[in-house]
């Protein structure tokens, strides 16, 4: 099959790998039709993180299931399907608590399972992971648009807003416009928030932060983009999403919150080796919680949004490649042309 694997910083190649198979009970093997080049892809892009070379990439597929293992119960082949980015089980202890990304049955796509980004992955946990797409709506283009978020961004900034406790009426702030960012404003928007100030500094994101709800947009970093959310919150916001990673954007993200605020935090942790400074959190008691999203958690509740038509994330796809495109897709999103790539096999 053709996949794009990793060669090393800057260099993504697709290329001839052998296909994923069937080796246990609960396998599926899924024939990928849409993915996604990520946010998260782009730290080894840059060589910011580690990661063996070369290496299937990829964690966002949708796709059609092709066979299945003889215990699967839950899908079967021709199934219109999407998996999050992590494998999870859905039986054990941290599953059944919708902590599915701590499963102990846990798997990731990668390595023999192929990556997101090819022609075929291999599922070890096909019941716990898989989400099926009701079939009235398994072959329409647009919801399919639609529905690839919920493989990752949607609900990653799902997890944001639900982890800084956003509910009817509340005041927040988003910090970060990277899709994960956009997905945070509008799942607070949907959570019920009134006031939502979007922190980023690209114009043409923060146009898309605006379509999805914001109501305040600030382009500034540092202490001058605190100084502006402080200003229109009148001293901070309640509840405040970090949806970067970065200890600039973690800095931020305290500095506008508002005594007794709750922080939730999405991003993978970049540059903070040094520790997280506690003081301002102690200082005014604010609360930091969050972490790596449970997307399989989250997925079937916005997917019933997404279908009834009452949530849309998909203009977070600024351009769309096929398979042979993802090179290209990967320096579109590193050189900020792109938002986030749709991969249209
Ligand atoms: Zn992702
Ligand atoms: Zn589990």
């Amino acid at each position: 099959m053709r996949a794009a694997r990793y060669h090393g910083p800057g260099d993504i190649r697709v290329e001839e790998v052998p296909k994923p198979e069937i080796e246990g009970p609960d396998h599926a093997i899924v024939r990928v039709t849409h993915t996604a080049i990520c946010g998260s892809d782009l730290w080894f892009y840059r060589g910011e993180s580690d990661r063996e070379a070369p290496s299937p990439v990829g964690h966002e597929p949708m796709g059609i299931v092709e066979e299945v293992g003889e215990d699967v119960v839950s899908v079967e082949p021709g199934d219109r399907v999407l998996a999050p980015f992590a494998v999870s089980c859905g039986a054990c202890e941290f599953c059944r608590k919708g902590l599915h990304t701590s499963c102990v049955n846990g798997d990731s796509w990668g390595g023999d399972n192929g990556g997101g980004q090819g022609e075929y992955v291999r599922c070890t946990q096909a019941d716990g992971t898989l989400v099926r797409v009701p079939d009235r709506h398994a072959d329409d283009p647009e919801t399919l648009r639609s529905l690839l978020p919920l493989t990752d961004v949607l609900c990653t900034g799902h997890h944001a807003a639900v982890s800084a406790g956003v509910d009817e009426g509340a005041t927040c702030a988003v910090v970060g416009d990277g899709a994960v960012g956009l997905c945070g404003v509008l799942a607070a928007r949907r959570l019920g928030a009134e006031r939502i100030v979007a922190v980023g500094h690209h114009e043409d994101r923060l146009a898309i932060a605006e379509e999805f709800g914001a109501t305040d947009l600030v382009s500034a970093r540092g202490e001058a983009a605190v100084e502006a959310v402080r200003e229109v919150t009148n001293g901070g916001a309640n509840h405040v999403l970090e949806c970067v990673g970065a200890e600039s954007a973690m800095e931020t993200a305290v500095n506008v919150a508002r005594p007794g605020a709750t922080v939730g935090y999405v991003g993978v942790p970049h540059g903070m080796d040094a520790g997280v400074d506690l003081f301002p959190f102690f200082g005014d008691n604010i609360t930091l919680r969050g972490g790596v999203a449970p997307v399989r958690a989250y997925i079937e509740e916005l997917m019933a949004d997404v279908l009834q038509g009452t949530l849309d994330p998909s203009p977070v796809f600024t351009k769309t490649v096929d398979l042979e495109g993802v090179p290209e897709g990967y320096r579109a999103m590193d050189e900020r042309d792109a938002v986030k790539v749709l991969v249209e096999l």
